[in-house]
């Protein structure tokens, strides 16, 4: 792939565009992680699948990848969570920091290369604060400091807002006009984490945060920012005004989207309209949740329930069948190359690709997989099988795509040489599965992924593989 081979849209020109890379070709990306307030839902996992897929499609397609992605440690929510919870909210949001990481590395995509986290970008916060303010574009005022929005003319480009029609998202008394945004929030009382800055104690506003970290781990004029589509308007209107009014150029050169994941309504914390992510991974395999997000393009809205991700555990199955169908072929290959195999198998790898290229259309490249699935079938079950050396190369071709989609474990070898001590572990899960123990039967699962090991549940019952 080229760069103008692969296209993604762009929420800010509204139109799909040709891959922009940097100067030296690199692809640096943004992506805007979670407030570590509590466990994450599994509506978080979406830009998390999205993003690590993405950098997987561009590093395969030649491209050096940076993936920054912060968590955010010091933010309201996380006061009142702390509050609540009796405890302080730098502990507490050391814990789901540390759960949020738990969470998604089940999912067995990676990491991003950079993680960063607030608390150890404060310099670099207050630093970018200082210099908006020596160029008129904040003011302190009452301990806060203020982003004044009228002084920032692309202010609401993004989100395609006219100043007249925004709402106060950040009401504060000592404001100049009812639409800017805090960039520094004045110590309250009760809030115990803080920090000293040339306009008093306190700490950092939400957006500022962003601006900050994007530009310690990515500099100016980035690639690609990210996130989910409801953090358009205010948060990345405000990271553009912020990022590029301290820098006098710009952030980013093209903004990527996901839409929602919805749960009979959008899927937000704070309508108390949850799945969390750890729950459904207990209930699905980590391939099966990553198939439910490949089987919806990333711009689509996405409904979760039941019979999306039944639907998806099949279509998983088919693949792992179609591979098991490979291997035994192998144990007895014919001696013939099969021409119209590897036809069918080259054009669905090209349907493939282009799809990728083509905004990530990830449904389109499952059903390029699913023409290289049916194809395999066909030349596998019939008595005149193709040769071995046929045999490996399109096994390759299958796991090379799986790998890229993030579902490598659907080409994995079954694991029939198990340890005893996670044998038996596995048993006692048939046990308490079938006595529906769940709560045992996912501390169990826990147990054995502690020991390397991962289980899935099948129509035929357990499987268990190297993680
Ligand atoms: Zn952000």
């Amino acid at each position: 792939m080229t760069p103008s081979d692969i296209r993604l849209h762009n929420t800010l020109s509204r139109s799909k565009e040709p891959l922009p890379t940097g100067p030296d070709g690199t692809v640096r990306m943004y992506v805007c992680g979670p407030t570590v307030y509590g466990p994450i839902h599994v509506g978080n996992a979406r830009p998390f699948v999205l993003f690590s897929l993405l950098k997987r499609f561009l590093q395969h397609s030649g491209y050096r990848v940076v993936l920054a992605s912060n968590l955010t440690d010091v933010n309201d929510k996380i006061y009142a969570a702390a509050a609540r919870e009796g405890v302080p909210s730098a502990e507490l949001a050391e814990r789901y920091g540390r759960e949020y990481v738990a969470d998604t590395d089940r999912l067995g995509l990676g990491r991003p290369d950079v993680e960063p986290r607030v608390t150890d970008a404060i310099p670099e916060i207050v630093d970018m604060i200082a210099r908006l303010v020596d160029r008129g574009l904040a003011y302190a005022a009452g301990g806060d400091v203020y982003f004044r929005v009228r002084e920032f003319p692309g202010y609401g480009a993004l989100s395609g807002r006219r100043l007249e029609e925004m709402l106060d998202t950040d009401p504060g008394p000592a404001k100049e006009h009812h639409l800017d945004f805090a960039l520094w929030k004045g110590r309250k009382d009760g809030e115990d984490t803080f920090w000293d800055s040339p306009w008093g104690p306190g700490r950092p506003g939400w957006h500022i945060e962003c601006s900050a970290m994007a530009h310690a781990a990515l500099g100016t004029d980035f690639e690609i920012h990210g996130g989910g589509i409801d953090l358009v308007f205010p948060h990345h209107e405000n990271e553009i005004a912020q990022s590029e009014g301290a820098d006098g150029c710009r952030m980013a050169k093209l903004w990527v989207h996901n839409e929602m994941l919805e749960l009979g309504g959008k899927m937000s914390k704070s309508d108390g309209n949850i799945v969390l992510l750890r729950d459904a991974l207990a209930e699905w395999p980590a391939e099966v949740l990553v198939m439910f997000f490949l089987r919806s393009h990333y711009r689509s809205k996405l409904p979760y329930g039941h019979d999306a991700l039944a639907e998806s555990a099949r279509a998983a199955e088919r693949i792992r069948n179609t591979v098991r169908g490979l291997d035994r072929a192998l144990a007895a290959p014919g001696d013939q190359l099969r021409p119209a195999l590897a036809r069918s198998v080259a054009e669905a790898r090209a349907k493939f690709a282009e799809a990728l290229a083509d905004d990530f259309n990830t449904p389109g490249a499952l059903a390029a997989l699913f023409e290289a699935v049916a194809a395999v079938n066909a030349a596998v079950d019939g008595a005149d099988r193709p040769s071995e050396g046929q045999l490996q190369s399109v096994r390759t071709e299958l796991a090379t795509m799986l790998d890229l989609l993030g579902l490598g474990a659907l080409a994995a070898p079954p694991g029939d040489d198990v340890p005893a001590d996670v044998a038996a572990l596995v048993e006692a899960r048939a046990a308490a599965r079938a006595a529906r123990d769940f709560a045992e039967s996912d501390r169990l699962r826990d147990a054995i992924r502690d020991l390397g090991y991962e289980v899935r549940d099948t129509p035929d019952g357990q499987q268990v593989g190297p993680r």
